[in-house]
């Protein structure tokens, strides 16, 4: 069956807020295995509305439309659609009682304008509405439906998981389940050609999205019944899982911090921080799962080169003989960061992010990010050209991360290399 979304409100047409509920309900329609075609926006206005409606209709099966349910006089989806569905609106006392109850628990007087919502059509439905006043509308005109909803996605969002959902599923002949891979190490180009065969395939569909340093695979399989799909979507999942090996970092729709957290946590080992170039935000994103404090000692915004000295204990000669930019103050800084926390695992993270700043052979986007582990200690020198400031931030986050991942999980460290403290303190 197909469908469409119809997004009312001039303020999404001026760009003052996002049409988030448009992207919510494309994802639940196409879930559901509803085949969504279009998506307007339209503004406060009845005749284009009426028009855009209109249109839809002669196209479209099942019309999903958000926004203009409300009591003031710009507010009219109702009207507007009720009228191109040939259905008149009647008051209904249920309605009208609940939002009298409404304002008594606030304490408020009823307008006259906060009758209109509760005006529903005579031929259609309606579904409640547990956190507004405005009830979700059912129109009906032979095989053509609509259904309007209230814009505040705190009321569209549960409206339609627990009212519309329901009865959207006893209308959709199938049904689609996605599973996710998260996929580290291996660009989305090569992937794009590695797996060009399933990206090409029908069903189950598989589709790529890059990331900033990472490419997030969906595979959805299409079927008459849940358990059919999932089967055919786990399988897949599966099968892929097996072709990529240890580039993927999640199944589940986990995280890489969430991974790595839940990672140490079951090896029972804890990690520490010495962060240059990334100001922190490793730590931000260690400490942004629940339950980090089970594993997370300390994260150092060492920028100074005074302060990686005095409480990394990064030697001066390091710092003179290679720059604070090298893999030798990365190592130095990661050892030290989980010796001073008595963690097992210590990160350091030093680099030029730029758009500034630069040495000879050193270019703005290098960074060194070393991590210390009980098996030792390994440095990448990854160089992210022509990348905003953020952009080189962020990926030497992820690569760090991914690095630790490997590292708990006793993998390859395949663009690292391991670091001897010995021989660079007998060198220096
Ligand atoms: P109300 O009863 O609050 O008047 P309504 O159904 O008439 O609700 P609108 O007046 O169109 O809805 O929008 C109310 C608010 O809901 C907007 O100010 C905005 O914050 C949010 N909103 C509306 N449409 C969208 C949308 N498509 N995406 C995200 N938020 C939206």
């Amino acid at each position: 069956m197909n469908a469409e979304i119809i997004a009312v409100g001039t303020e999404l047409l001026l760009g003052d807020i996002l049409n988030t509920n448009a992207q919510y309900l494309a994802g639940q329609l196409a879930a559901l295995g509803f085949t969504v075609h279009y998506q307007t926006v339209v503004g406060d206005n009845a005749g284009r509305l009426a028009e855009v409606l209109r249109a839809a209709k002669t196209r479209t099966q099942l019309l999903v439309l958000c926004g203009g349910l409300g009591p003031t006089e710009d507010d009219l989806t109702k009207q507007t659609a009720a009228q191109v569905f040939g259905d008149v609106l009647i008051e209904d006392a249920q309605e009208l009682a609940r939002i009298e109850a409404h304002f008594a628990a606030l304490g408020r007087p009823m307008t006259p304008n906060n009758r209109r919502q509760a005006l529903i059509p005579a031929h259609g439905g309606k579904f409640t509405n547990d956190n507004g006043t405005a009830p979700g509308i059912l129109l009906r005109d032979g095989e053509k439906q609509a259904i309007l909803l209230p814009g505040p996605p705190s009321e569209l969002v549960p409206m339609f998981e627990k009212r519309v959902l329901p009865y959207l599923r006893t209308l959709s002949d199938c049904v689609l389940v996605s599973r996710w891979l998260h996929v580290i190490g291996i660009p989305e180009s090569q992937l794009d050609m590695q797996l060009a065969d399933r990206l090409n395939a029908a069903n189950p569909t598989t589709a790529l999205y890059a990331k900033t340093g990472e490419v997030h695979i969906r595979v959805t399989a299409r079927a008459e019944t849940e358990a059919d799909a999932a089967a055919m979507a786990d399988d897949a999942a599966k099968a892929l899982q097996d072709e990529l090996g240890d580039a993927v970092y999640s199944a589940d729709g986990s995280d890489l911090e969430t991974t790595v957290v839940h990672l140490l946590k079951a090896a029972g080992a804890h990690l520490a921080l010495a962060e240059s170039c990334t100001g922190g935000l490793l730590a931000q994103r260690i400490t942004s799962v629940s339950g980090a404090s089970d594993v997370f000692e300390c994260g150092i915004v060492s920028y100074s080169e005074k302060i990686k000295q005095r409480l990394l204990g990064v030697k001066a000669e390091t710092l003179a003989q290679h720059t604070v930019y090298s893999a030798p103050v990365a190592a130095q800084m990661a050892r030290g960061a989980a010796t001073l926390a008595g963690a097992e695992y210590g990160v350091g993270i030093t680099g030029i992010a730029g758009p500034t700043g630069g040495l000879p052979g050193i270019p703005v986007g290098t960074v060194f990010i070393a991590v210390h582990s009980p098996q030792g200690t390994f440095v990448r020198r990854a160089v992210w050209t022509n990348r905003s400031r953020q952009d080189v931030r962020i990926r030497a986050a992820t690569a760090a991360l991914d690095m630790l991942r490997r590292a708990v999980l006793g993998l390859l460290q395949p663009d690292a290399v391991p670091f001897c403290f010995e021989n660079e303190e007998a060198r220096a």
